[in-house]
């Protein structure tokens, strides 16, 4: 449908597009639920590339450009994702911010070394495990969830880029909040997405948050799509973690003034559950072992728990690999119905085994092991399609007794990639949840409401959830950023937004760049699969290699239940090839690769 109405303004200035698009009733914009966690753009004709020895991609081409200049000024590649983080926080604050968590993953190319960071939000050491659950037993519904104060987890991302700039900086910590005080302070023109997502933001509810509408809809109307929009409050915020760096937001005025807000908005008798000073003043950074698993000549690393995203990767990887024929094209179905099995599998496992692991062991180790994913491989049928996989017994698992969560997820969500001229990579996937999160805002800053990562109902039939609410825990997240390696050398990083579905666009992604030899711009352009425990999604809109109508029938026939889905992927892709870096950035929303040559 709004192909259709594109095709018929091809004509119009893009305002007026943005405009109309603001007047159509929402349904037709978008829809966010734990499914579909961000709005869904119309699929761009031209895919952003870029190519040379240093890359950056983004999600904003005002962040590219930002982080691309830092790497001309001397920056490392560490540099680079400061200086993005912060223009997206202000010119894609529907997505990611201070107020935010993170994930990051960087390959240290002098110390031949990769490290992970993680910045994802912490829940207060006082919260009680039934935040998310009514009187009666039953889970409260998702939506007013999302803007609870409860929801609102300790941001971890200044803490994430501050301990990544002492360890991997090279400019003044300073010097990268320059391009994002600026275009808070002085405007950017909004673009297509920023508007529509304030629709959106709209539309789930804003109203308990009188601050989020003096920013985003002033006086009652939507910023005008040509001229510059300010966050003078977020500008201020800004330049005082320039001076200030992470003592300023954890334990300054920053603080004080977050505090202060969250009190405001309490019930009189302070029943509501949130953070406290003493838990802002306690956030650290964890600084995890990357997981690490290898398909077929390359090791692949990506995120580990409470990541639930790159166990699932590396899972459906070594399952598909155990099934599927490296020489295979898209003209299989084979491609198609593997692909779909090994994460369906992958998924039951997820949701069953994956909590935060200061709570309760994960056993890691044995979900990743190749006798494991043998025995799961086994249990997939090669000609036909198995609903409810349950989830399997891994080693590490005999005394742990868990029931599996009820599928969830949402998201407001970010991914980059950066190279520097000397070699130093970074995946990097950073955000704040729903679409502008919770909506409550402090500072100008967009506060998360990540704590709805948090399963809602903490056991059933008296059996423990793994990913519960618990104290001082990190709610399970699908982020995945990967990086993988050919012979020790790194040779691809990618990530995704998109809420649960994540780690199906990234496994999608890399099966296309390693065995069917895709360029990252053919990558992120072709049509993407992902499941749900009972059937199989493929993409609507997009170039497919094969008839679209044989893979239909061609899964349909191995007993596939179908639908046909919008995907709001956000793919960032960097590729080592013929001897230099080539990026691309998802045509589904609005990235842009850049590069040195
Ligand atoms: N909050 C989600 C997670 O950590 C991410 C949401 C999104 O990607 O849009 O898994």
């Amino acid at each position: 449908m709004l192909i259709k109405v594109t095709q018929t303004l091809k004509g119009l200035k893009l305002f007026k597009l943005v405009v109309l698009l603001l007047t159509l009733p929402l349904p037709l914009i978008a829809q966010v639920n734990r499914n579909t966690p961000e709005s869904i753009d119309v699929k761009r004709s031209r895919v952003s590339t870029a190519s040379g020895r240093a890359v950056v991609v983004t999600a904003n081409p005002l962040a590219s450009d930002a982080a691309l200049r830092t790497l001309e000024e001397g920056g490392s590649a560490m540099d680079a994702v400061i200086t993005a983080q912060t223009v997206l926080a202000v010119v894609e604050p529907q997505s990611s911010g201070l107020g935010g968590g993170a994930f990051l993953l960087y390959w240290d190319q002098a110390g031949k070394s990769l490290y992970a960071f993680d910045g994802r939000e912490t829940a207060s050491a006082q919260v009680e495990e039934n935040i998310w659950t009514t009187s009666n037993g039953t889970a409260v519904p998702w939506l007013p969830a999302t803007r609870s104060l409860s929801a609102i987890g300790v941001p971890g991302t200044t803490a994430l880029l501050w301990e990544g700039h002492r360890q991997f900086g090279r400019l003044p910590w300073k010097a990268n909040f320059k391009k994002s005080i600026h275009l808070a302070q002085e405007g950017f023109i909004p673009s297509p997405r920023f508007l529509k997502s304030i629709a959106l933001a709209k539309k789930i509810g804003v109203d308990h948050s009188p601050i989020f509408k003096s920013i985003y809809l002033p006086n009652g109307s939507f910023p005008s799509p040509n001229k510059p929009f300010r966050n003078k409050k977020l500008a201020s915020t800004l330049k005082r973690i320039a001076k200030g760096g992470v003592n300023e937001f954890y334990r300054g005025e920053i603080a004080n003034e977050l505090i202060a807000d969250l009190q405001f908005h309490q019930d009189s008798k302070k029943t509501i559950q949130t953070i406290t000073s003493a838990d802002l003043a306690r956030y650290v950074v964890q600084r995890p072992r990357p997981l690490c698993r290898k398909y077929r000549s390359w090791q692949i690393c990506s995120f580990p728990p409470p990541s639930g995203g790159g166990v699932a990767v590396l899972q459906a990887l070594g399952i598909y690999e155990l099934l599927s024929n490296r020489t295979w094209s898209e003209e299989a179905i084979g491609f198609w119905h593997l692909l779909a099995e090994s994460l369906r599998f992958a998924d039951a496992d997820r949701s069953h085994w994956i909590g935060d692991p200061i709570d309760l062991p994960v056993p890691l180790e044995g979900l990743l092991e190749d006798d494991y994913l043998a025995k799961r491989a086994n249990d997939i049928k090669i000609d036909k399609a198995t609903f409810y996989p349950l989830p399997g017994e891994p080693k590490g698992s005999e005394l742990l007794d868990f029931a599996s969560q009820p599928r969830t997820a949402g998201g407001g969500t970010t991914h980059l990639v950066i190279v520097d001229l000397e070699g130093n990579v970074a995946s990097y996937t950073g955000s704040v949840e729903t679409v502008f999160g919770s909506r409550h805002v402090s500072g100008g800053m967009i506060l998360n409401n990540q704590l709805t990562d948090f399963s809602f109902l903490s056991q059933v039939s008296g059996k423990p959830i793994a990913n519960r609410v618990g104290s001082n825990k990190r709610p399970m997240s699908s982020m995945s950023p990967v990086i993988a390696f050919h012979e020790e050398h790194p040779v691809l990083a990618l990530g995704s937004p998109g809420g649960w579905l994540i780690p199906h666009y990234i496994t999608n992604a890399l099966i296309r760049t390693l065995d069917l030899k895709l360029s990252p711009e053919e990558v992120v352009s072709r049509k993407l699969l992902s499941v749900q425990p009972n059937y199989t999604v493929l993409e609507k809109v997009g170039k497919w290699s094969s008839s679209n109508a044989n893979i239909y029938e061609g899964l349909k026939s191995l007993g596939h239940k179908i639908k046909y889905n919008s995907f709001s992927s956000g793919l960032a892709i960097i590729y080592w090839n013929k001897g230099m870096w080539q990026g691309a950035a998802d045509p589904r929303r609005e990235g842009k690769a850049v590069s040195l040559q």
